[in-house]
């Protein structure tokens, strides 16, 4: 078996052809660096969220989730540090007045005017929320940001959900949801886009007596993002941790940790794991008082996901091109739990109404618990094939032989062996699968 170097563009090609992922805006002749999700990709999106929030929120004891607003009072941002530190250096050319990011400003050919090198300005600070007017006016008063990020929405809440589920120290709260930045190098296809999701938890921990208290949770939180990417069928290889140098860490964080995969265009930040200090909720004025009325401000451990950064090294990770006699097989080794299709069904004959009433039958009894599909076009070498590339783990094909002995056969996506299972212990048979 041979497996060949994965491009972007064979991800690319294979997420439009298959509809996991489309270009934005396409028969308008598109927007730059906007993507939809196709019937395959939006499966596979929420598969990784319900994932996610069962792991993190409903498994354990000592977390809750959120769903707060896009918008929200621009006071938020102020008291965040975002109005005034959320920004980038930018360099603009004068003769073609286009802009780059001070750090990728070389990398950026010649100027369009004269063909010549660029002239660039003085950098100068450039803030990346975008904004809107909520009402008619558009005044400055009207101003409001889409969230940057879905942590300030947890931290604003953070009396609330004190307030109503009684949670004690130390606790957590999870949400996922979308954030806007007006990146201004956007690109490598969804790793960053302006407008994203994210798969935030801000666990909030008892004010450290010493280092070594806060450094205890986020060892267990970067525990915790090993597993998960694990789960995922990223192989630990593929990730690599960054610690950020002191001088480029963020306003609030004094430690944070990039957690690094190998994307076809270099190793670049998939999650990021913070140690927010008491910032957060310090600048907002939120306190907490424990059963003993001491009252004092929790301090942060911030493990921080992009779920479209997620998409892309699942993708990644489990894509395959397999040598398959004279041929090569593409297929997708996406974990059970992630595949969005799971059984796909089969008439061996699409002009065979018994073989199909019985394919249909079994189609629709799997249905009603897993996400299946039913394919009767081209010949079953075909199917198997088409199966394989959108990482459907099993398929079952419907013969003469079930009509005789009511059993099928059950193809597995990985090692291509087949067996057979009785129609009557199906439901047992993919209960132990899935
Ligand atoms: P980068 O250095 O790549 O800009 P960041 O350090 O600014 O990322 P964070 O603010 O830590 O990112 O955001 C947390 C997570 O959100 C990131 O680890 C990433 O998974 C995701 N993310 C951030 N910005 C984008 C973006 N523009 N497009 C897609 N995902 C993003």
């Amino acid at each position: 078996m041979t497996k060949t170097t994965k491009s972007i563009e064979t991800i690319i090609s294979l997420c439009k052809r298959r509809g996991f992922i489309f270009p934005g805006s396409e028969i308008y002749g598109g927007l730059a660096n906007t993507w939809d999700y196709g019937p395959l990709g939006v499966e596979l999106k929420n598969n990784i969220k319900q994932l996610w929030w069962k792991r993190f929120i409903q498994d354990r004891d000592d977390m809750v989730g959120l769903d707060s607003g896009l918008l929200m009072n621009s006071k938020v941002w102020e008291a965040s540090g975002h109005i005034s530190t959320f920004t980038d250096p930018l360099v603009e050319c004068k003769k073609c007045h286009e802009r780059f990011r001070e750090d990728q400003a070389e990398k950026n050919g010649s100027c369009s005017k004269d063909k010549k090198p660029h002239d660039f300005t003085e950098a100068k600070q450039f803030n990346l929320m975008l904004k809107t007017f909520l009402g008619p006016v558009e005044s400055d008063e009207n101003i409001v940001y889409f969230r940057p990020e879905t942590a300030q929405g947890i931290f604003v809440n953070f009396k609330n959900i004190v307030d109503t589920t009684r949670k004690k120290l130390p606790f957590g709260v999870g949400q996922i949801g979308k954030a806007f930045r007006n990146e201004i190098t956007p690109g490598n296809f969804i790793f960053r886009t302006r407008e994203f999701e994210q798969m935030e938890i801000e666990y909030f921990i008892p004010e450290p007596k010493d280092e070594a208290e806060w450094e205890g949770y986020f060892e267990a939180w970067r525990g915790e993002m090993h597993e998960w990417i694990k789960s995922l069928g990223i192989k630990a290889n593929e990730i690599h941790e960054l610690e950020v140098p002191k001088d480029e860490l963020a306003h609030y964080s004094k430690k944070t940790i990039d957690f690094e995969y190998d994307f076809p265009f270099g190793r670049k930040e998939l999650y990021g794991l913070a140690y927010r200090t008491d910032f957060d909720l310090k600048s907002h004025k939120l306190d907490y008082t424990d059963q003993d009325g001491n009252k004092f401000t929790p301090h942060v451990i911030e493990p921080s996901l992009g779920v479209e950064r997620t998409v892309l090294a699942v993708l990644l990770s489990a894509f395959n091109e397999e040598k398959d006699g004279d041929d090569v097989r593409t297929v997708l080794k996406l974990p059970n739990s992630l595949a969005p299709v799971k059984i796909a069904v089969f008439p061996l004959m699409k002009n065979k109404p018994t073989l199909v009433a019985a394919a249909e039958e079994i189609y629709h009894e799997l249905k009603k618990r897993w996400a299946c599909e039913f394919d009767d076009n081209g010949n079953v070498g075909k199917r198997y094939r088409r199966q394989d590339e959108i990482g459907t783990p099993y398929c079952l094909t419907i013969d003469f032989d079930t009509l005789e002995n009511g059993d099928v056969t059950v193809r597995d996506r990985d090692t291509m062996q087949q067996e057979r299972i009785k129609i009557t212990e199906l439901q047992d048979y993919f209960n132990n699968k899935f």
